[in-house]
């Protein structure tokens, strides 16, 4: 049997959107994950909670529950306990106005107690072309604030709690009532009542912890991952901020990367090219062995498939774009001088380009043209 949605928020039949509201609030604060890290019970009352605000927060949705029950959404999605929590955070939009989205202090849309959210930290982690390609966990150190030991905090004696205080004003049009946020509390609605010497204002300490990041294959250099709650905590009911990880691409000894491609300047001697022969050369999964066909030319594109990084998007791997170079040396003794020379004027060694000797440039050029 599913539990009933008015049980579970714990209001009547016949309560008030503001009341469902009301009821919901509380428990999302309540049961937050970030407030409870690691209890799978706050987890799923934080879940059950959010499925029921989902239907009840809604005047259509209600009226059908009311009608129908559950049933009324059976294979809709709410089945299963299908929200997931990014549902349930997007929720949060409209009912807390934005108070988890840009840190620091933001209002309740309705006006009322305020959530804190602490402040994001931000970190820089540089990773190797290998890293990337790979997909990498990072155990990352950062120093955060965390609430002290032995703090308490005690309801707000300047607003009670409320979070706001109301202002009477005259004005042309007679007196006015508005409602600003508590000056002393800065709208939590509670204040530090007692704390160890150590923490700051707020009741915070600065704590060394090692936070695993989880880093999938396919990033990009400047690009920012999000790792939910462990910024820095908020005094209090508030919540944690988050931490920004910037990712920073170390340069590759060997590979350059382009996109999800990859290039490699390959070096080949004047008699490997005539003669072919085959190399090792670097890879982002480790060296492999290619073959190099007698009579390569200079500018040549070797492509090998699935060998670049993994998109992002998880669609499929770039190529590992291998360029040949034929290496020709400056300076020559006597012997090979006079064996060069021996060759200059064979029919033979005379350039007889075919499309396929053309450079990557000149290729490109003839797309175009
Ligand atoms: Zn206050």
């Amino acid at each position: 049997m599913k539990e009933d949605f008015y049980d579970i928020l714990g209001v009547s039949k016949s309560a008030s959107a503001a009341e469902i509201k009301k009821a919901y609030r509380k428990m999302a604060l309540k049961y937050h994950p970030d407030k409870n890290p690691d209890d799978k019970e706050a987890e799923e009352k934080f879940k059950k909670a959010a499925e029921a605000y989902e239907v009840l927060g809604n005047e259509d949705k209600r009226a059908k529950y009311d009608q129908f029950g559950h049933q009324a959404f059976e294979g809709g999605g709410f089945g299963g306990g299908g929200m997931n929590m990014d549902d349930i955070f997007s929720q949060f939009g409209d009912i807390f106005g934005g108070a988890f989205g840009g840190g620091g202090f933001s209002g309740f849309g309705g006006g009322g107690r305020r959530v804190v959210k602490g402040s994001n930290l931000r970190i820089r982690v540089k990773l190797t072309l290998e890293d990337i390609a790979n997909g990498v966990e990072k155990k990352i150190k950062v120093k955060r604030k965390v609430q002290a030991e032995g703090v308490t905090y005690k309801t707000c004696s300047t607003c009670n709690g409320q979070g706001q205080v109301t202002r009477v004003t005259n004005t042309i049009l007679g007196r006015m009532q508005t409602a600003t946020a508590c000056p002393t509390c800065g709208g939590a609605g509670q204040s530090l009542d007692k704390k160890p010497s150590e923490a700051d204002a707020q009741g915070l300490v600065a704590k060394e912890e090692t936070v695993s990041v989880k880093i999938p294959a396919g990033v990009v250099d400047g690009m920012q991952l999000k790792v939910t709650g462990k910024g820095n905590a908020a005094p209090g009911n508030g919540i944690s901020g988050d931490l920004l990880v910037a990712i920073q691409e170390e340069d590759h000894p060997t590979l350059k990367r382009e996109g999800d491609n990859l290039h490699y300047d390959l070096y080949v001697s004047l008699p490997d090219a005539v003669l072919g022969s085959s190399t090792e050369i670097d890879t982002v999964t480790g060296k492999v062995r290619i073959k190099i066909e007698p009579g390569v030319q200079s500018g040549k594109i070797l492509r090998l498939r699935g060998k670049g990084i993994p998109s992002i998007n998880g669609y499929g791997k770039g190529d590992l774009l291998v360029h040949v170079n034929v290496w020709t040396p400056k300076t020559l003794n006597k012997k090979q001088k006079e064996f060069f020379e021996s060759m200059r004027e064979d029919e033979h060694f005379q350039p007889k380009p075919e499309s396929g000797d053309k450079s990557f440039f000149e290729k490109v050029k003839d797309m175009f043209s």
